[in-house]
């Protein structure tokens, strides 16, 4: 049974290291290499594969950058109430839902970007997960629903509160959605968004990545003066955090 596994091992390896590009020159053999002074083993131990290494406890430093109407896409058009140059690229760590350290982008207000940072470093000591983090012109129309339904967590969007005609603080930069479709968007009639955020409708459910009242998720905006739209009356915004 071993052998057979060996066998198999070894086949697998031998798939993988034609499959692998021209390694290049030779590089020094590892510790585990049978060198010529050394008899060659009867049989080899499989060694398996370390576990991947646990994130670090502290978010690596973010960048800064800013950004053209080119690259704020369809996020962003002539008449909105902030021009490109008031805007800012925040690139930052995040914990995915495996707990590793993943990269993403928000664009933020100029004024917000230290805020961003530490809100998000906060978030990233406390291992609170989240799905994806990029900037809402990849989506095609910079379309808010399909962002949402992709539980993607970003920031700038020059678009309206629906149904007011006001700007959103999403326009101006000093908004964030956080994982929208655990966190969803509920009106006074019930109507909810995300359309596939049903099951997190009732927040009654605890999983990974939801927001409720008092989460460390939630203070780390909140004690540092952000307003959060699960503590509003209606309606009821569970991914909004905002910082007038
Ligand atoms: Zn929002």
């Amino acid at each position: 049974m071993v052998i057979a596994r060996l066998a198999a091992l070894v086949a697998v390896t031998a798939v993988l290291v034609q499959c692998a590009p021209d390694p290049g020159p030779p590089a020094t053999p590892s510790p585990a290499s049978p060198t010529a002074a050394e008899p060659a083993p009867e049989t080899f131990r499989t060694v398996p594969r370390p576990p991947p290494l646990p994130p670090p406890p502290t978010a690596g430093p973010a960048v800064i950058s800013s950004v053209t109407a080119a690259d704020l896409g369809s996020t962003w058009q002539p008449g909105c109430p902030l021009p490109p140059e008031r805007l800012r690229q925040v690139e930052l760590d995040y914990r995915g839902f495996d707990g590793q350290t993943r990269r993403g982008q928000l664009v933020v207000h100029e004024d917000l970007t230290d805020e961003v940072v530490a809100v998000f470093a906060e978030l990233y000591r406390i291992g609170y997960p989240i799905e994806r983090m990029r900037t809402v012109e990849n989506y095609p129309d910079a379309d808010d629903e399909l962002s949402m339904r992709d539980n993607n967590t970003s920031a700038f969007n020059c678009r309206d509160i629906p149904g007011t005609g006001q700007w959103s603080y999403h326009a101006y930069g000093r908004a964030i959605d956080v994982n929208p479709r655990l966190n969803p968007f509920v009106d006074r009639r019930g109507d909810y968004q995300p359309a596939n955020a049903a099951p997190w409708v009732d927040r009654t459910r605890t999983e990974p990545g939801m927001l409720h009242d008092g989460d460390a998720a939630v203070l780390a905006f909140t004690d540092r003066g952000w307003t959060w739209g699960g503590h509003w009356r209606t309606p009821l915004d569970y991914q909004h955090f905002e910082l007038p």
